[in-house]
C-alpha cells in the first residue's frame, strides 16, 4: 500500500505540462461556437419563427407548439452538422450539480429504418426518469413523475456529442424540484418590483435586469495523488492529514506565477469556455497552495448562473486532459483557506443604468441610496435566510475559520456609504427639503464622487460587500449553486421593494410630495437596518459578542440554521412575490436536511475505513519494528539497556495511546451513527449527526494526524499535505 503513495508521488513529480490546443482564430471567431445562440438561431430558424422566438424570449411569454417545432428542426439541423447524435435536457436538481439524460436524436421511420428526429414535443417538455431525484416528498412514488420544461431564455448548447437544453425540472403538480424554476421566478419578481420604484426617478424604464458575475475558486491535485487519498475520491475533502510545514504563510503562491501545467490547463478551460459562450475574464492564483480561481464578465443571472453550472462540469473534463482533479469543495484542506464563490450582485435598467452605481446628480443619488437602503433592509430582515441559502455541510467547514466571513451575515458599505447615510438619517426633513440646484432634497447626496469605483475600501472579512456599482455576496460556498442564495436575496429584495414603493404611494395619497415621501421612508430604514451594518473585522471574537447583542442570526449549526426557510416571516415573503409556497419551502428543507445527513454520513464512513483499514494496520506495523529494536537492545545490552529503550519504548507507549483512542472512537462513530440512523424525521436525524457523529471527524483526525508525525516516513501510506499542496 505505501508503495502507491510513492508512486503517485514520482509519476505526479515527473509530468510535463499538456499543451493545449489554441484554436487559430480569434477568440471573437469561435466565441459562441457551440451554443445555439441568437446568430445561429438567424441562420437556421426561418424570419418568422426568429422574430416569434425572440421576442418571446425578451418579453418572457410563453412559446407555442407551432413554433417550438420550428425552432426544434432547426436546433436538430445546427446541431447534426456540428456531428451531434444525442440531444439531453439539462436541469439543475436539488442536489448540487447537473443532470442530464442521453437521448439519441433517431426513432424509427415506420418501413423498419431510422431517421434523425427531434420534434417541438421533445424540446418543450420531457419525463426524465427521474424518481431518484430528491424531492422532498413532493412526488409520492405513484406519481413519480418529474418534467423538464425548456428554459429558452437560456440558449442551447454542445458538449462533445450532446446537444444540452437548459430546462427547469418540477413535479407532477408544478411545483419546483430545482433551482433554477425559483431563480428564474425570482428574477422575475424583482424586475417588477424595481422597475416601479425604478420609475420614480427614470419613468421610461420597462425593465430590470439582475445581473450576476461570480468569482469561481478551486483547487487542483495531481490525479495519481488524488486517486491514492481515497477521502479525496469519494468526498472531495481530507479528511486527515497533518499540516505542511510550509503552507501558505509566505503569501508566495498568491503572488507568484502561474504554474505553467496549470497555465496550459487555464488555457484550455477558457477555451472550451468560449466555445460555449461562456465569457471568461481573470484567471489567478489564490492564496492557498494549488489554489485558483477563474471569473467572467457578469451576466445576466439566469444565464450567468447556467454558465457556473456548465463550468464546473468543463473544468472537471477539462482537468483530467491535463491529468489534474479538480476540488470544487469548500474546504478540502485543514489550516489552508477553503474556496468559496463571490456573488456579484447588481441590477440595471433596460435603459442602461446601473442602479447600484452613485450618480452625477442628486436625483440619480436619491436613486443609488434609494435601491442601497432597500437592500441593506432585505439583508437585515432575511439576514437568517440568506445565510441559510449558502449553508451546508462543506461551507460550514469554511465560514468562522478565520479565512472567511463568520456565519453571521452583515453589510459592509465602506466609510463614504455609512458617512452619506449617517448624515441623511440624521437630518431632519427641514434639512432635506432646503432648496438647493432646483427645489428638493439638499442632503449632500448630490456630490457622491462618481470615482466611488475605486474608492472603496476593501473589507475582504465581510459576508456582503458594496464594492461600488454592486454587491458582493461572498459567503457562497465553491461547489455551490449560485441559484440558492440568489433566489432567497431576489426575493428578500423584491420584497422590500414593493413595501417600500407601497410606503411611498400611501405617503403620496395623504398630500406628501414625491421626493419627500421616498426621503421620509429611507430614514427609517436606515435606522431600522442599522444593526446590519459592519465594517470592522468579521473574523474577531469581538464581532461575535457584538453580533448576537445586535439580535442578528449567529447560530452556527446548519440543520438548524436551515429552519429559517420556514419561519413565518420567510414563508409569507416568499409567499408575497410568488418565488416559493410553503409546501415547497418545507419539501425542500426536507431535502437540504437530507443532503445535510449523507454528507457527514459518507465522511464518517470514509474515516473509519481510512482508520482501521489504512492507518492502523501501518502503526501497528511500524510499532512492531521499534518492539523489535527494544528487544534486539535489551538482548544485546542485557542489565544497562534501560537508557537505551527509554526514548522508543515512549514512542511505543504514545503510538498505543493513539490507537486506542482511534479505535474506540471509530467505534462509538459507528454506533452513534446506528442510533441516528433510526431516527425517521429528517431534521432531527440531520441535528443527531450535528451533535454525535460530526465532533468524531475531529477528535479522530487528531489522533490520526499526530500518528503522521511519529510514524516513518517510508511506510506512511497516504500522500501527505506537502505532496498535494505543492506537487503541480
Ligand atoms: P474582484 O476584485 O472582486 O476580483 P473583479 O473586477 O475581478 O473584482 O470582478 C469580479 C466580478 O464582478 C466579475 O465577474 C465582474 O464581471 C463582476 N462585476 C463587475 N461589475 C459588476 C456589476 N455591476 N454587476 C455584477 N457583477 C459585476
Ligand atoms: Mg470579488
Amino acid at each position: 500500500m505505501s508503495m502507491s503513495r510513492f508512486n503517485a508521488v514520482e509519476k505526479a513529480s515527473n509530468r510535463k505540462a499538456v499543451e493545449a490546443i489554441t484554436p487559430n482564430e480569434k477568440v471573437s471567431e469561435y466565441f459562441g461556437e457551440n451554443v445555439f445562440n441568437r446568430k445561429a438561431m438567424k441562420k437556421y430558424l426561418s424570419k418568422e419563427t426568429y422574430k416569434l422566438l425572440t421576442e418571446a424570449i425578451d418579453s418572457g411569454t410563453a412559446i407555442d407548439r407551432e413554433i417550438a417545432n420550428h425552432v426544434a428542426a432547426g436546433m436538430r439541423m445546427w446541431a447534426l452538422e456540428k456531428g451531434v447524435t444525442h440531444y439531453t435536457h439539462w436541469f439543475q436538481p436539488l442536489t448540487d450539480g447537473t443532470a442530464e439524460k442521453h437521448d439519441a436524436f433517431v426513432e424509427h421511420d415506420g418501413t423498419g429504418g431510422m431517421i434523425e428526429e427531434f420534434s417541438g414535443k421533445l424540446l418543450v417538455q420531457q419525463e426524465p426518469d427521474a424518481s431518484s431525484f430528491p424531492s422532498g416528498g413532493l412526488r409520492n412514488t405513484f406519481e413519480a413523475r418529474g418534467y423538464s420544461a425548456w428554459d429558452p431564455s437560456s440558449p442551447a448548447f454542445i458538449v462533445d456529442d450532446t446537444l444540452c437544453i437548459p430546462t427547469v425540472f418540477i413535479s407532477y403538480t408544478g411545483e419546483a424540484l430545482d433551482y433554477k424554476t425559483p431563480l428564474i421566478r425570482s428574477i422575475e419578481a424583482l424586475n417588477r418590483a424595481a422597475a416601479d420604484v425604478c420609475r420614480y426617478f427614470n419613468p421610461e424604464v420597462k425593465k430590470v435586469i439582475n445581473y450576476l458575475g461570480w468569482e469561481q475558486e478551486y483547487f487542483l491535485v495531481d490525479e495519481d495523488l488524488y486517486t491514492a487519498r481515497p477521502d479525496l475520491s469519494l468526498t472531495e475533502r481530507t479528511l486527515m492529514g497533518h499540516e505542511s510545514a510550509k503552507n501558505q504563510q509566505l503569501d508566495d503562491h498568491y503572488f507568484g506565477a502561474i504554474p505553467s501545467r496549470v497555465q496550459e490547463f487555464m488555457k484550455d478551460l477558457e477555451i472550451e469556455s468560449y466555445k460555449l459562450g461562456i465569457p471568461v475574464k481573470t484567471r489567478h492564483n489564490e492564496v492557498a497552495p494549488n489554489q485558483f480561481e477563474l471569473a467572467p464578465i457578469y451576466e445576466e443571472c439566469n444565464l450567468a448562473n447556467d454558465h457556473n453550472q456548465l463550468i464546473m462540469s468543463v473544468m472537471k473534463r477539462v482537468a483530467r486532459r491535463h491529468n489534474f482533479r479538480i476540488l470544487l469543495h469548500e474546504k478540502p484542506f485543514a489550516g489552508v483557506n477553503g474556496s468559496g464563490k463571490h456573488n456579484n450582485w447588481s441590477l440595471g435598467t433596460d435603459s442602461g443604468i446601473n442602479l447600484l452605481s452613485p450618480g452625477k446628480n442628486r436625483e440619480e443619488n436619491l436613486r443609488f441610496i434609494t435601491f442601497v437602503v432597500n437592500t441593506m433592509m432585505a439583508v437585515y430582515k432575511h439576514n437568517a435566510l440568506l445565510k441559510a441559502s449558502i449553508a451546508s455541510a462543506n461551507n460550514a467547514h469554511r465560514l468562522g475559520a478565520h479565512e472567511a466571513p463568520p456565519a453571521i451575515i452583515s453589510i459592509f458599505l465602506g466609510t463614504q456609504i455609512s458617512e452619506i447615510l449617517d448624515k441623511f438619517e440624521n437630518s431632519s426633513i427641514e434639512d432635506a427639503i432646503q432648496v438647493d440646484d432646483k427645489k428638493g432634497l439638499s442632503l449632500g447626496v448630490g456630490q457622491i464622487p462618481e470615482l466611488l469605483l475605486d474608492n472603496t475600501d476593501r473589507n475582504r472579512t465581510s459576508p456582503f460587500a458594496f464594492t461600488g456599482n454592486r454587491f458582493e455576496f461572498r459567503a457562497v460556498g465553491s461547489s455551490a449553486n449560485c441559484a440558492s442564495g440568489l433566489l432567497a436575496l431576489n426575493s428578500a429584495v423584491a420584497d422590500q421593494l414593493n413595501q417600500f414603493y407601497n410606503c411611498v404611494e400611501t405617503l403620496c395619497a395623504s398630500g406628501k410630495p414625491k421626493e419627500e415621501a421616498i426621503y421620509e421612508v429611507l430614514k427609517s430604514y436606515i435606522k431600522e437596518s442599522k444593526p446590519i451594518r459592519f465594517d470592522g473585522n468579521g473574523y474577531s471574537d469581538e464581532w461575535k459578542q457584538e453580533a448576537l447583542s445586535r439580535g442578528l442570526d449567529c447560530e452556527t449549526c446548519v440543520p438548524l440554521q436551515y429552519d429559517a426557510y420556514v419561519k413565518p416571516e420567510t414563508i409569507k415573503m416568499f409567499n408575497n412575490v410568488g418565488v416559493l409556497s410553503e409546501k415547497e419551502l418545507y419539501a425542500r428543507n426536507e431535502v437540504k436536511w437530507e443532503i445535510y445527513t449523507k454528507k457527514v454520513q459518507i465522511e464518517a464512513r470514509v474515516l473509519g475505513d481510512l482508520s482501521l483499514n489504512h492507518i492502523i494496520p501501518v502503526v501497528i506495523r511500524y510499532q512492531t519494528v521499534l518492539l523489535d529494536n527494544v528487544t534486539k537492545i535489551q538482548q544485546l545490552f542485557n542489565g544497562s539497556s534501560e537508557e537505551l529503550t527509554a526514548e522508543p519504548l515512549r514512542l511505543i507507549k504514545r503510538i498505543s495511546g493513539h490507537l486506542n483512542a482511534v479505535n474506540s472512537m471509530v467505534f462509538e462513530m459507528v454506533e452513534a451513527r446506528k442510533k441516528a440512523n433510526k431516527i425517521t424525521d429528517q431534521r432531527e436525524k440531520a441535528l443527531a449527526y450535528h451533535d454525535t457523529v460530526v465532533p468524531y471527524l475531529d477528535k479522530i483526525r487528531d489522533h490520526l494526524d499526530d500518528l503522521e508525525l511519529m510514524v516513518d516516513n517510508q511506510m506512511w501510506p497516504l500522500p501527505k499535505y506537502r505532496e498535494l499542496l505543492f506537487i503541480r
